[in-house]
């Protein structure tokens, strides 16, 4: 319970921060609607009085005094319609800030949180509820504490009229709404249950759904004829969750008619108590239509706050999931004794290093130990599955290892913060990132922060052999690749595996990654880039993994890894001498070409 609490006010001070001046604008509105009501009820009294007055007696004479009644009323009239106009935009501007402002938590959130958080499902689900609540639950909160505060001044106002006629219908007005406040709390409870339940289906019906509707499944789906296949998953899926939450609804609404039919019977008790008194002449006409109204727009408001009770009491159970996801901690942090590190000296140590996935049985990478000179190309060579990308996200510190170590001029890893040290690095990944913006642009998202960039991204886009392609482009390097978008080039993998190769020289980095940057690239542009490695990557630390034994043979040392384990590490020469593993792989390969 103190949690939630912690969390209402939390997330009220988020709606505050997000937009001080529209959250007060906000309050300020409901607050004076609250009053209008009541005024126009009582204007409209005295106005039915008046004209009451004025038929009896067959008299004109009040007449001036009726048209300023008449004029009072359409102005309350009209302010209470603009100040609900008002209002409406002024929720709008405020909740628009209100999300941008939650986006901008959730997003700074996802991209600084651990990778590992990525291989869990429970992250996902985390992340899908945060980011369906976020954007709106925190003003909910608002308006709904808004609104309970509105409804509670107005209703005891209306009260307070209904109470000179009975207090007993004040009572009535109170007690017949019970039913449904405990009918919102339960299916409240019922509903936030069933839905974070059914977090990981709507998932995969999602999932299901880009299947059948996404570029990259499109060409599959197509030549495998699985349309019908996935499209009876899809159904199964959303009718599974759809028909739970409709059961739910039903009977929810059953017991919602049952509660009205007892409302109806207040209403009639209470126009019968009304006309009866009407009748016997202690009622004027205009008392009559006041009390009738007042009770009605009692009804209203005992709805409004009960609904803001329950509203808030939903709010309180999914805001939760919002700060559970804000609240998630990072791991890969620097840890104290803290150090900086500004620039790579002389060498990378790895030592004893020991790495599981969470949840396999056995070790990806098993008490490996080598070290990097400053300026050596190594390459790393193994079979799949060995744990050769593994090592290289241990190296970028995605992720920390289970033990050992990884030192850069002798300091751990786990010592730097690790963004500055990723800025000695610079990758491309096996699953490499194509970007749908400018052709230029995905070049220099290498670098952001370099000013100036155009000459250095053409001399990138050189060295790989991606320049002339992209001169050619309708805009040239502002030409938008992809086909996300319209006016967008769509460009080969080989071409896109260039421009990644691109990006990645055009930071410059002491360090350069490369994991397997040529596996789709032409025999022609392969050899052009490989026969001027050296020149290309212009004397930087240099790691490259490849299972193409021509490039891997350029390499000043050779690290053979099997099943996470080093098996071998020499001179191509050395290990060719060996005759072991990698001497093996090299000749079933070379054999291959020389047949
Ligand atoms: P390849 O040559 O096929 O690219 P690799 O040597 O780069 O292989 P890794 O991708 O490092 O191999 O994977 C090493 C082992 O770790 C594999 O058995 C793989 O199934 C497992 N693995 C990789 N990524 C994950 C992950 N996110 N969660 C759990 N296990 C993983």
């Amino acid at each position: 319970m103190n949690l939630k609490f912690k969390y209402f006010r939390e997330s009220l001070k988020l709606v505050w921060q997000s937009a001080p001046g529209w959250t007060s604008a906000n309050i300020a509105i409901s607050v004076l609607r609250s009053f209008l009501p009541l005024l126009l009820i009582w204007l409209l009294k005295n106005l039915i009085d008046k004209l009451t007055l004025a038929v009896s007696e067959k008299s004109p004479g009040g007449l001036p005094d009726i048209i300023w009644l008449i004029i009072l009323v359409v102005i309350i009239w009209f302010v209470n319609e603009a100040s609900s106009d008002l209002g409406n935009y002024i929720r709008k501007k405020q909740s628009v800030r209100l999300e941008t402002h939650m986006y901008g938590l959730i997003h700074a959130k996802s991209v600084k949180l651990d990778l590992l958080n990525f291989e869990h499902s429970l992250y996902f689900d985390a992340l899908s509820r945060a980011s369906r609540e976020a954007p709106w639950r925190p003003n909910s909160i608002l308006n709904n504490v808004v609104s309970l505060f509105r409804s509670f001044l107005s209703l005891l106002l209306m009260a307070g009229l209904l109470a000179a006629l009975h207090w007993a219908i004040a009572i009535l007005l109170l007690v017949v709404n019970i039913p449904g406040i405990w009918l919102r709390l339960h299916y409240a409870d019922t509903l936030y249950n069933f839905q974070r339940e059914q977090t990981p289906e709507q998932r995969k019906t999602a999932y299901f759904n880009w299947l059948l509707t996404g570029d990259r499944p499109s060409r599959e789906i197509r030549l495998f004829g699985l349309g019908e296949y996935f499209t009876n998953l899809f159904n199964r899926s959303f009718l599974k969750t759809r028909e739970e939450e409709i059961n739910i609804i039903r009977k929810r609404t059953g017991i919602e008619m049952i509660s009205d039919l007892v409302k109806a019977g207040a209403v009639l008790l209470t126009l019968i108590f009304v006309a009866h008194r009407t009748i016997s002449g202690e009622l004027t006409l205009g008392r009559m239509t006041m009390f009738v109204l007042a009770f009605r727009q009692g009804m209203i408001y005992i709805k409004d706050l009960l609904s803001s009770v329950a509203s808030l009491y939903e709010d309180s159970l999914f805001i939760g999931d919002i700060f559970e996801f804000l609240h998630l901690e990072e791991k890969i942090k620097a840890l104290p004794p803290v150090k900086e590190i500004r620039e790579f000296r002389s060498e990378i140590e790895v030592k004893d290093l020991s790495f599981t996935y969470p949840g396999n049985k056995s070790g990806t990478i098993n008490e490996v130990s080598f070290s990097i000179k400053k300026g050596e190309v190594i390459a790393i060579v193994g079979p799949n599955g060995a744990g050769k990308s593994t090592l290289v996200r241990l190296l970028c510190r995605l992720y920390d290892p289970d033990s050992g170590s990884i030192l850069m001029d002798g300091t751990d890893l786990k010592n730097l913060d690790p963004e500055q040290y990723r800025k000695l690095l610079s990758v491309v990944f096996q699953d490499f990132m194509l970007y749908n913006l400018g052709a230029g642009e995905n070049i220099r998202l290498g670098n952001v922060e370099k000013t100036n960039p155009a000459e250095d991204i053409e001399a990138s886009a050189k060295k790989t052999g991606i320049h002339d392609l992209i001169n050619g482009l309708p805009d040239g390097y502002s030409t938008t690749i992809g086909n996300l978008f319209s006016d967008s080039r769509e460009l080969s993998w080989g071409e896109w595996q260039k421009l990644a190769l691109s990006r990645a020289l055009f930071r410059d980095a002491p360090v350069l990654i490369l994991d397997e940057p040529s596996s789709a690239l032409d025999a022609d542009t392969e050899y052009e880039i490989f026969s001027r490695f050296r020149e290309i990557i212009r004397g930087r630390t240099s790691i490259l993994i490849s299972h193409r034994f021509t490039n891997v043979s350029l390499a000043d040392r050779i690290i053979v890894l099997e099943k996470g384990k080093i098996t071998e590490t020499g001179t191509h020469d050395e290990l060719m001498k060996n005759k072991g593993t990698y001497y093996i792989m090299y000749t079933k390969q070379s054999g291959r070409f020389m047949k």
